[in-house]
């Protein structure tokens, strides 16, 4: 049944047995519903309702005054039958609309691949793995992209959402692009991992998914080369989205040089943060001369959150 909800969308006829705010009915639109639900007059309105009866066509003055743009834009494109017809159901991942075991295997497989991925946390199998994973030194970012890592917006990933339709890697332009081929088996992966650790170079070149290309140096790795890998992994994450969008590709040393110093840059701050809780918790507050105040202040940058933050207290 997942596998069917999650593959099958709604072709708009007459629109009568859609239910606008709750099914899927909006092809090549993200998550194929609408994305910006709006208060209509009957909570539970149908499809119908924004199509004008007279015309077959869709109200698109009512459209565009109830919806947000990108959500209207996508309705109106959906295209609509001159002649009554009745509304149907069609597979999404085929080209002619009809389901197949092929089609439902990617999708079965997809679903398998992230519940997996979720168990490998709680499991009693991956829970020591995970907790120490949890524990590392690196950026919290970091570690919910090492989290995240089998939901990568990758390209097969995104043709297998229909959001594309060419799933082969742009970095190489020779295999499809998957997790574990972006993060580890792709040359311009490759290039920078032969600078890195000799433990992990020795690691396969065929790891059946991420979970597998996590997994593996998350046992056998001591932590500080595990965070490495992890910085590592998280930079060539990045550097395959500057190349995506246009960006130049940057040598494979000072990708891995700057992964190290980045990790060396986190550690001392955070080693320093540590030392400045120590010392300032040595320092007793001592009330102003009698008719004065005292000012007491402090302030801080956060890197992750690009922001800043301040506090102040005056007392007598
Ligand atoms: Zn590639």
């Amino acid at each position: 049944m997942p596998i069917l909800k999650s593959g099958c969308c709604w072709r708009v006829g007459d629109g009568s047995m859609i239910r606008g705010a709750k099914d899927k009915w909006i092809p090549n639109h993200t998550t194929n519903k609408i994305l910006f639900p709006v208060v209509m007059e009957d909570e539970d309105w149908h499809v119908a309702d924004l199509i004008d009866p007279d015309l077959n066509w869709w109200n698109r003055e009512l459209i565009y005054a109830k919806f947000q743009r990108g959500d209207a834009d996508a309705i109106c494109r959906i295209p609509l039958s001159y002649r009554p017809a009745p509304d149907a159901i069609f597979w999404l991942h085929s080209k002619d609309g009809i389901y197949s075991c092929k089609f439902g295997y990617q999708i079965a497989r997809r679903i398998a691949r992230e519940s997996t991925w979720a168990e490998c946390s709680t499991g009693p199998a991956g829970k020591q793995v995970w907790q120490k994973f949890w524990k590392l030194g690196v950026p919290n970012k970091i570690k919910l992209f090492g989290w995240r890592a089998c939901l990568l917006p990758t390209r097969v990933n995104l043709a297998e959402r229909k959001i594309i339709f060419d799933n082969i890697c742009q970095c190489c332009g020779r295999e499809p692009e998957t997790e574990a081929h972006v993060l580890w088996e792709c040359g311009a992966a490759q290039d920078v991992w032969a600078g890195c650790v000799p433990r992990l170079q020795k690691m396969p070149n065929n790891h059946g998914n991420v979970i597998e290309l996590f997994e593996n140096p998350l046992a056998r790795l001591e932590n500080s080369k595990l965070e490495l890998f992890l910085v590592q992994a998280w930079f060539i994450w990045n550097h395959r989205n500057t190349v995506v969008y246009g960006g130049s590709f940057k040598d494979p040393k000072w990708l891995n040089q700057r992964a190290s110093d980045y990790l060396k840059e986190f550690q001392q701050a955070q080693w320093q943060l540590a030392l400045l809780a120590t010392t300032t918790g040595r320092t007793n507050w001592k009330p102003p001369p009698h008719s004065s105040f005292k000012l007491d202040f402090d302030a801080a940058i956060f890197d992750e959150l690009n922001c800043t933050g301040f506090g102040a207290v005056i007392r007598n």
